[in-house]
């Protein structure tokens, strides 16, 4: 059966009280979805636990927005992975366009991280995407090929199972300028074919989210893509009742 991942990145975003007030609206309207989209949260990591007790035994799942690279330590301020396993954290975004542009995450590091994820089978969410100016001079597939071949290098053939992979385009994200659906659907076939390459199971099962810009109007045109298997959300995901209304879209594509 086809299912979708509907996620929502919180960012630097969000207090006791909206966070109460938003998990409070989202638990009285969530029985009443048909659960063939599975909905991920992934707040600010000091509210998890909060988030966790509230969302516990339903189809909503809690994700992290990061991790350290390193699992425990001297590493004054962080968090790893083995710590959000333990709050139940179950899917961990890594490779955001933010993480790589404002704390010098590469390739490499994401690929480290990727790996520390997946020996604890936790599920990353893995961002990749390509800049304005590497998608005007029609470099889209060489820049996605090689975030997923790092990822390939460094963790084998069988990488990508159990994964799910978010193409963000960097261009897209907090701009309101959303990508065309139909060339979404075309790169989110670039990459699984890719990916088969390698490993066909992988490429078989692989959720390939879009990300970009999506709202309550524009979620529909994304979802009905045959290989657009779900959507990462930002600012549309701060506001519970136009979440709820991607989330029933995403129900009812299906
Ligand atoms: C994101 O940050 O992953 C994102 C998609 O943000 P927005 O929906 O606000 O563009």
């Amino acid at each position: 059966m086809k299912k979708n991942i509907i996620a929502a990145n919180w960012k630097l975003n969000g207090s006791i009280k909206t966070i109460s007030y938003f998990l409070t609206s989202l638990k009285s309207k969530i029985s009443s979805f048909s659960k063939k989209s599975a909905i991920v949260i992934a707040p600010p990591t000091v509210f998890l636990e909060r988030v966790y007790k509230e969302i516990n035994n339903t189809n909503v799942y809690l994700g992290a927005q990061n991790i350290d690279m390193n699992l425990t330590g001297a590493f004054t301020g962080e968090n790893s992975a083995l710590m959000m396993k333990d709050v139940g954290v179950k899917y961990i975004i890594l490779g955001h366009s933010e993480r790589r542009l404002f704390h010098n995450e590469n390739n490499e590091i994401i690929s480290k991280k990727f790996c520390l994820i997946k020996n604890l089978n936790l599920i990353p969410i893995l961002c990749i995407g390509e800049t304005e100016i590497e998608k005007k001079s029609n470099k889209t597939e060489n820049i996605l090929k090689k975030q997923l071949n790092f990822i390939l290098n460094s963790f084998g053939k069988k990488a990508f199972r159990n994964t799910v992979i978010a193409y963000e385009p960097i261009w897209a994200i907090g701009t309101g300028i959303s990508a065309d659906p139909k060339s979404v659907q075309l790169i989110h076939k670039f990459i699984k074919n890719h990916i088969k390459k390698y490993d066909t199971i992988s490429a078989e099962n692989l959720i390939v989210l879009y990300g970009g810009s999506v709202n309550a109007l524009n979620a529909e045109d994304f979802l009905k893509q045959p290989d657009i298997n779900g959507l990462l959300i930002g600012s549309a995901s701060l506001k519970c009742e136009e979440f709820l209304k991607i989330i029933k879209i995403s129900d009812n594509v299906l």
